[in-house]
């Protein structure tokens, strides 16, 4: 492995190549150190939404950093596409939140009009049962309607990450799997980080983008990282003729005809097993809304670890102490890819802290 780089990125999840993308194919030498195999890793386990449709309620700046991010991931798509012949099955034809009871919908509705209020790009339909059956056809009679909103999508968030890497090493980024990063030590004017593997290397600024490793990490560079593990557990099917064009925030069909469901939110610590009881739930939760699915079998099942701040917003930080460490942690890592990639890599490089990222301190959190 060659020793020196410009930036060293720790984590090669979502957060962390897409990142390091952006770094690398803006001419910096970057080496992204990952963990091992059997590493927690939430990038591959998520359920694919690029999803804005309701995020910031307490927070409207989340919101407006979603949408600037699904804006952008169209661009995204086809710029991973053409640098790494990976078709990732982006598709952003609006998404529907179905609510099953009518004090359900009146009460998403009341939150989007607040959200979209606040910033009037944030767009939403409220769709009666009759309006939903017609524009969700596979819907059954027990959905008693749904928010609509055009600026929701989905992706396949493995091919994503393939693409990714693909990407990433043909623009001359370096990737070591099995270097765990066990100690940054901050000298004049750079990092030396010692890897789990024996190996040092050197890099004039380093982004802790290591999902729940970051809490171990960002401490030694002066930075706080207060996440937690958060399980969600996700059903697939066998594939199915195409009966759903629109994502639903917890069922949608993937371009090649599988079903995803789910997902649960589960505070368990770091066990990233399954449940009978949550699947059984979370198949129950898909068919009250969509009959069709109640004969359609089921392939696999997976739990993962979500890496959740505690009001869930990110941090996005440049450390005061030790300039040149930057931190980067948030829950919807699938979404915000975009801008990660082509908002966060130019300000790791030294241009102005985007605005957007305002309040996304970790001071927040002090008390
Ligand atoms: C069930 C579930 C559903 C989700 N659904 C969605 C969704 O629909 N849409 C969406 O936008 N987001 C979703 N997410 C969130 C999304 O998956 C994450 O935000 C995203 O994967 C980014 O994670 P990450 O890169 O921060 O962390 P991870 O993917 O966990 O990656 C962290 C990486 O850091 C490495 N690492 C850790 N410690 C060290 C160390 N010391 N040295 C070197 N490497 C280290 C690990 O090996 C790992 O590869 C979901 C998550 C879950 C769990």
């Amino acid at each position: 492995m060659q020793k020196t780089f410009d930036i060293a990125v720790v984590g090669g999840g979502l957060v962390g190549m897409a990142i390091a993308f952006g770094l690398a194919k803006r001419g910096k030498r970057v080496v992204v150190c990952d963990g091992e195999d059997n590493a927690l890793r939430a990038a591959r386990g998520n359920f694919g939404l690029v999803w804005v449709q309701g995020k910031g309620a307490n927070c409207v700046n989340y919101a407006r950093w979603s949408l600037h991010s699904a804006d952008a991931w169209q661009g995204f798509a086809d710029e991973l596409l053409a640098r790494s012949g990976v078709s990732i099955g982006f598709c952003r034809p609006g998404g529907f939140n179905i609510a099953q009871s009518r004090e359900e919908l009146a009460s998403k509705a009341e939150a989007m009009q607040r959200l979209h209020l606040a910033e009037p790009r944030l767009k939403f339909e409220v769709l009666e049962s009759k309006e939903l059956a017609q524009r969700l056809p596979a819907v059954g009679p027990h959905a008693a309607g749904a928010i609509y909103s055009p600026n929701d999508g989905h992706v396949s968030p493995l091919y994503t990450l393939r693409a990714l890497f693909a990407a990433y090493e043909r623009v001359g980024g370096e990737y070591a799997p099995n270097a765990n990063v066990t100690e940054i030590n901050p000298t004049s004017g750079s990092f030396r980080l010692r890897v789990a593997n024996g190996h040092t290397l050197e890099a004039g600024r380093v982004v802790l983008a290591a999902g729940l490793g970051n809490r171990t990490l960002a401490p030694q560079v002066g930075l706080r990282a207060p996440v937690k593990p958060l399980r969600g557990q996700i059903l697939v099917t066998e594939r199915v003729r195409p009966f759903l064009a629109h994502p639903t925030i917890y069922v949608r069909q993937t371009v090649e005809g599988s079903v995803l469901v789910g997902d649960s939110a589960e505070d368990v610590g770091f066990n990233d097993g399954v449940t009978p009881d949550v699947l059984a739930d979370i198949a129950r939760r898909a068919i009250a809304p969509f009959p069709l699915l109640e004969h359609v079998r089921v392939v696999r099942a997976w739990g993962a670890l979500r890496v959740m701040t505690p009001d869930g917003l990110p941090i996005y930080e440049e450390s005061a102490s030790h300039p040149g460490a930057y931190l980067a942690t948030c829950h919807s890592g699938v979404t915000l890819a975009a801008a990660h990639c082509d908002t966060v890599a130019p300000w790791i490089l030294g241009g102005d802290r985007p605005a957007l990222l305002d309040t996304f301190y970790a001071n927040r959190f002090a008390v």
